[in-house]
């Protein structure tokens, strides 16, 4: 096998924090990629029931929770002791995103997390109402210090699988459905000219369309909930209300839908939560399935990212939105945490390697609307091809876990771009680091639509003018 290719050489002092699921998974990738100093790489966790992976790559384990108390006084020195720029990685859950940037563009280090995370007490406070609980909200503080970001440290917001990854592949497939629709293109250079793009070539919107068929040997207990990456980060997503870029195509408001009223206004929110929220979606390799709209920064930053003006009018705005089918017993937890009324399971578990047995994530972008109906581009990786690829992770961590690595090898290629959402990242570059990764990357002309095999046991309101209506998608 050929070596494995050294992408950058960062002599800084490295902080990882927070050292989960994705922690595990990123590090064997990072010393792997990258020519690094050892005795400068910090992984800090409050939980150590994995410090031996660290202390066998002679790294440095800080055993302690990083809190809206501490975080300056913890990290500044690790921060500024030299030599040159120092790198965090914030792969935690319960660690503001914002105050850490913050700090890290002070600093003059390097950024880069999967998540816009807010410090405990966010997700799960009755006294706010839905929309003070939203993605979109915590989006809009990052922007309003992202517009004053120019110049600064480079700080990656949101580059895992999704939110990330499947901002790089949205454009990859407008140039692939370009291709295939017979339109001359020269490749844009700017947001403008992707939002130009995606409108004329008549595309209504994208479902983050993902299916995990990953499946353990040990069949799920009752009162566990179980999960393929961070329980923590799916349930308090899952109960923020579910969330989608709203686009210019849609005619009706769902009953259940409610719009903000300050900034970019890009969003919309519904009254009900993520995990209680279904929609039709259609992915390669199972077909039509159902998916839960739980929300996640790309259908806010992807629907804003593509918007095109006229003055200060809205021309055109693609729907955009998750359609997540996690894994069978992911399903069955959420579906015993409806039942008691969102209520917590008495224990949780990430499926590790070792025991999942068969199956994959399948997880891509279903571009819909334009002249070929609709167009799924992504990675299908399988656990076995997993397992051998990289260590201490299942197929949908790797999918995350080179995310982070390509979205790092970017950041140090750049290091004075101010805080950065991967709508603006170069998707080549970051598409190459990756792909070694992502198992089978391929894109599926579809002639599914959410009005297929509709109506025929019970009579259903639909839009048959408009197959692609949010109103016909949403179950
Ligand atoms: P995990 O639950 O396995 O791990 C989180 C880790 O953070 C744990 O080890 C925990 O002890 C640690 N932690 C908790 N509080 C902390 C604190 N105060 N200071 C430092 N560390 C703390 O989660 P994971 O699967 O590794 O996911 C990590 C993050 O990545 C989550 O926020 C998750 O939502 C996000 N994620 C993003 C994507 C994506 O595609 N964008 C995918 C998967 C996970």
């Amino acid at each position: 096998m050929a070596a494995a290719p050294i992408h950058a050489t960062f002599n800084g002092p490295i902080i990882m924090i927070g050292f989960g699921s994705i922690g595990r998974g990123t590090l064997p990738l990072m010393l792997r990629h990258m020519k690094l100093d050892r005795k400068k790489f910090f992984v800090i966790d409050p939980d150590h029931s994995n410090r031996a992976v660290v202390d066998k790559e002679g790294l440095q384990f800080i055993h302690k929770a990083i809190t809206k108390e501490n975080y300056a006084k913890v990290l500044k020195p690790l921060l500024t002791q030299g030599p040159g720029q120092a790198l965090i990685v914030n792969l935690s859950v319960d660690v503001s995103s914002v105050d850490i940037m913050k700090l890290s563009m002070a600093t003059g280090s390097l950024y880069i997390d999967t998540v816009i995370e807010p410090w405990p007490g966010f997700y799960y406070n009755t006294k706010k109402d839905p929309a003070a609980r939203s993605n979109y909200i915590m989006r809009e503080e990052l922007m309003k210090l992202k517009a004053k970001s120019g110049g600064a440290s480079t700080a990656v917001s949101c580059c895992g699988a999704n939110p990330g990854m499947v901002s790089w592949f949205v454009k990859q497939a407008l140039l692939d459905i370009a291709r295939d629709t017979g339109k001359k293109v020269t490749e844009p250079k700017t947001r403008e000219g992707w939002g130009k793009l995606m409108k004329s070539l008549g595309v209504k919107g994208i479902h983050i369309a993902e299916r995990d068929t990953q499946r353990s040997k040990n069949p799920k207990p009752r009162d566990v909930f179980v999960n393929t990456w961070s329980v923590e980060g799916f349930i308090s997503e899952g109960l923020q209300p579910a969330e989608l870029g709203w686009g210019t195509h849609e005619k009706k408001l769902p009953a259940t839908g409610r719009r903000h009223t300050s900034g970019s206004k890009a969003a919309i929110y519904l009254m009900t939560p993520g995990a209680g929220t279904k929609v039709r979606s259609w992915v390669p390799g199972v077909g039509a399935q159902h998916g839960f709209l739980v929300t996640h920064n790309e259908a806010i930053s992807i629907a804003d990212y593509f918007t095109v003006k006229a003055g200060s009018k809205v021309a055109f705005r693609p729907t955009c939105h998750y359609a997540y089918h996690p894994s069978n017993d992911a399903v069955l937890s959420f579906h015993e945490m409806a039942g008691r009324q969102w209520q917590r399971l008495a224990d949780t578990h990430i499926l590790t390697e070792d025991e999942i047995v068969d199956g994959g994530d399948e997880l891509g972008v279903l571009l819909y609307g334009h002249k070929k109906n609709a167009y799924w581009y992504g990675s299908n990786l399988q656990i076995e091809e997993a397992r051998k690829l990289a260590p201490y992770q299942n197929a949908t961590g790797l999918q995350v876990t080179s995310s982070v690595l390509a979205g790092i090898i970017w950041a140090i290629e750049n290091p004075k771009a101010g805080i950065v959402e991967t709508d603006e990242m170069d998707f080549r570059r970051c598409l190459e680091v990756q792909r070694p990764y992502l198992g089978k990357v391929s894109g599926t002309y579809t002639d599914w639509t959410p009005l297929k095999d509709r109506g025929q046991l019970f009579p259903e309101v639909l839009d048959k003018k408009d197959p692609w209506q949010f109103t016909n998608v949403l179950v």
